[in-house]
């Protein structure tokens, strides 16, 4: 049954560093706020085992950062409310609806995006067969079920390299896959990729087929990129980093955005839509790590509350 809800000033999407920081500054702003999360609050930091790159905890776990970011957000009033959004639209009038599986219609001024984005898969044969039978996205989760196996990461971002890094605690040996002769990810991360003995990069290669038995996956097939030259790899495991899909397509309607779906904003995080805000990894931007994320939201929340200021100035209604 539909509902409609008209209790907030802001809505924001998504209870990840961005979200929740959004949430913390919009509660301090006095703003009516309402954050909406699908499941647990924390996002990424809920994938990541170690956090070292957070100023002022030189490491935490990204369980007990979600936590306190949980906290502050709620000590400061916002209100977090467990609802999947199904998309959002602003309509003629100026407000904007938030719909949500359970039903419920939001009406609201402004709305801030922090809904980051969805693993993108290799898209190769027994990809999806042997997902969570062997193929993963997610170390933290995952790692723990290939103790002393040999496993394969796909990817040379920083996540492939973190993660490559982090499953030598689990596995045996871990093999990185990367297509190129050059790895993406920071300096810092492939150091420690590079001293870990544990781990053996195999340059220039693409991964063309999964293929395993009614038990899990067995063996990768693999293609040089340089040569066209075919051969079989045999692990249990792969774990698959190879970059985000940003979650942009919950917008109903047309907003900027580049070539890879990321949401392009102004220098106050508003989208090319008045009224409605991107903080975090759905953005188009350099780079994407929580200190990025929380500074988006943070310039994003303080945006919302001059947005609302100057429509309460010219007599435009903030509340459905
Ligand atoms: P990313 O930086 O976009 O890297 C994706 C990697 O996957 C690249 O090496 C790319 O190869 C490779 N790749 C893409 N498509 C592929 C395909 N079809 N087949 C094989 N390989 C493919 O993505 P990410 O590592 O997920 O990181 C996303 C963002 O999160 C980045 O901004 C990153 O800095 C940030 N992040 C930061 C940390 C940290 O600082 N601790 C940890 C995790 C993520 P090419 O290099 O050849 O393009």
């Amino acid at each position: 049954m539909s509902s409609i809800n008209t209790d907030y000033e802001l809505i924001i999407i998504g209870g990840g560093p961005a979200g929740l920081c959004a949430a913390m500054y919009a509660g301090r702003g006095l703003l009516k706020v309402a954050l909406l999360e699908r499941g647990t609050t924390g996002g990424e930091l809920l994938n990541t085992e170690l956090i070292e790159d957070y100023p002022g905890f030189v490491s935490i776990t990204g369980r007990e950062l979600a936590k306190k970011m949980t906290e502050h957000a709620e000590a400061f009033g916002a209100e977090i409310r467990q609802e999947n959004v199904e998309w959002v639209e602003k309509r003629d009038d100026g407000m904007f609806e938030v719909h949500c599986t359970s039903g419920t219609v939001y009406h609201t001024p402004t709305v801030i995006l922090t809904a980051g984005g969805t693993p993108t898969k290799l898209g190769v044969p027994g990809e999806l067969e042997y997902a969570g039978r062997g193929v993963s996205y997610c170390a933290v989760c995952d790692g723990a079920f290939f103790k002393g196996d040999v496993i394969a990461v796909i990817g040379g971002g920083d996540a492939a390299v973190e993660e490559a890094d982090y499953l030598t605690r689990f596995a045996s040996r871990v093999y990185l896959i990367h297509r190129r002769d050059e790895l993406r990810a920071s300096k810092i991360l492939q150091e420690r990729l590079f001293a870990n003995p544990k781990i053996e990069i195999i340059w220039n290669r693409k991964v063309l087929e999964m293929t395993g038995d009614p038990g899990g996956l067995q063996k990768l097939e693999l293609e040089d990129t340089v040569t066209g030259e075919r051969s079989d790899l045999a692990v249990t495991g792969a774990f698959v980093f190879i970059g985000f899909r940003p979650n942009s397509g919950l917008i109903r309607g047309h907003f900027d955005h580049d070539a890879s779906g990321y949401i392009v904003t102004d220098d106050r995080m508003q989208t090319s839509i008045p009224g409605l805000f991107a903080a975090g990894d759905l953005r188009v931007q350099l780079t994407r790590q929580v200190t990025t994320a929380v500074g988006d939201a943070t310039t994003a929340a303080i945006a919302v509350e001059k947005y609302l200021t100057d429509r309460k100035t010219q007599g435009i209604p903030v509340q459905a």
